[in-house]
């Protein structure tokens, strides 16, 4: 029988991966709803091929448009507009599945409207964890949600931990979680250049083709930093029990570790249709149509220890998983407004790590307890960073 998925972003990098899928086996997957923010003409493309019962655009305005462009050519799509359709279209009783992939904490309340109504989640979305992963986990648990890992580390854990897992890793036999990291492409650039960075030069990830936003992130491996603390949320697993190592060439996506000395890992070609596919089929498998990782091209595999203060947002990761309460959600809303700074060129590559580290000095972090209270500590961690660009400069 089909399944009806929703997918959130539909128009980003893993949306249009996740109906690459869709597109191989109509049989399995029908398209409920897909949403794509401001991306008109790519959700009309969309709509087109794959007819689903509804679209949601950012305004009433937009939706308009693409309304009537869907009729002239006779697609019956609905077109919806704003947040409460998000939530809508993702927690909607038709639905079996919800891709979530917005980028960023606006990911969160269609994610969160998904996990109220029980449903099986393919969380990419991972600032959802990292604003909001205590009470996602546990309203997941409470209302029978399933959370399956799209994010190719977490995927490769889930992969490779036991089934059992949620029991606690340590009952488990597992000693840490070993993420793997391709370091960006900056790896190995001279401390005093990092200054100069331009967007274009930071966006241009070296193994994986992704959205602008995550591709500055793994440049500032922040993005490693968010994905510590979704892999705190989604395994149970202590800071201690997390590590970080650099393997430049993205072949083993990540690894756990046991106590007897075995390491499970992962492998595969750096394509995001692998964990896309897993998720979508779990607990089957599918034909992802991914190139097939060929050991006898691969020359070597290499690993590096992560230089902590030449990666300045990787620390300022650990340390608000460390402070916990809300210190992760100030650190995301303050990365979102710097990274988005940085890409318009209003503040150089460098200043992200100070805005956040500012951001995390000065706001309260005192735990919110509650989906709304931490997306208003995500607003007034929003103004405050905001206050701060113009400290900065961009300089190339
Ligand atoms: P992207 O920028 O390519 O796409 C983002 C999607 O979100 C688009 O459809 C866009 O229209 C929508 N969107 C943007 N702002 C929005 C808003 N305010 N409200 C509603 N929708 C909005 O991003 P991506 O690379 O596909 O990443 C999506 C998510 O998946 C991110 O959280 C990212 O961290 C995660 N992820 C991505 C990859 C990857 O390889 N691309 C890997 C792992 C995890
Ligand atoms: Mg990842």
């Amino acid at each position: 029988m089909s399944q009806n998925i929703t997918i959130l972003g539909s128009t980003g990098s893993i949306g249009k991966s996740t109906l690459a899928l869709v597109q191989a086996y109509p049989e399995k997957y029908q398209v409920f709803a897909l949403t794509g923010h401001q991306q008109i003409d790519v959700l009309y493309e969309q709509c087109v091929q794959y007819q689903p019962k509804y679209a949601v655009m950012a305004t009433a305005a937009l939706a308009q448009t693409l309304q009537q462009r869907l009729k002239s050519v006779n697609c019956s799509t609905d077109v919806l507009y704003g947040e409460q359709a998000l939530c809508d279209v993702a927690s909607a009783s038709e639905v079996d599945m919800v891709m979530a992939a917005i980028v960023g904490a606006a990911g969160l309340k269609p994610t969160w409207a998904a996990v109220l109504q029980g449903k099986r989640i393919l969380l990419a979305n991972k600032e959802t964890l990292v604003v909001a992963g205590s009470l996602f986990m546990q309203m997941a648990q409470n209302k029978g949600a399933t959370i399956l890992p799209v994010d190719s580390e977490h995927n490769a854990i889930f992969q490779s931990l036991p089934k059992h897992f949620s029991k606690g890793l340590h009952q488990c036999g597992v000693e840490s979680i070993i993420l793997t990291a391709s370091g960006g492409p900056f790896l190995h650039k001279p401390q005093h250049e990092m200054n100069f960075i331009t967007p274009e030069q930071a966006v241009a990830h070296p193994n994986w083709r992704m959205g602008q936003k995550i591709s500055v992130d793994s440049a500032t491996m922040m993005n490693k930093g968010l994905e510590v603390i979704e892999a705190h949320w989604l395994f149970g697993a202590k800071a201690n029990q997390i590590e970080v190592i650099i393997h430049p060439q993205s072949v083993i996506h990540s690894m756990v570790r046991y106590i007897d000395g075995s390491v499970l890992a992962q492998l595969g070609t750096p394509d995001m249709k692998t964990p896309i596919a897993y998720c979508m089929a779990y607990p089957e498998r599918i034909d992802s149509q991914v190139e097939k990782l060929d050991f006898k091209k691969l020359s070597e595999l290499t690993f590096i220890e992560p230089d902590l203060e030449r990666f300045a947002c990787l620390k300022l990761a650990f340390h608000a998983l460390d402070q916990a309460e809300d210190a992760p959600c100030i650190l995301n809303a303050a990365n979102e407004v710097a990274v988005a700074a940085f890409l318009e060129k209003r503040i150089a590559f460098t200043d992200i790590a100070h805005i956040v580290a500012s951001s995390l000095d000065y706001i309260d972090y005192k735990a919110s307890g509650s989906i709304e209270a931490l997306l208003e500590k995500d607003q007034q961690t929003r103004a405050f960073a905001q206050a701060q660009l113009k400290d900065y400069k961009y300089v190339s």
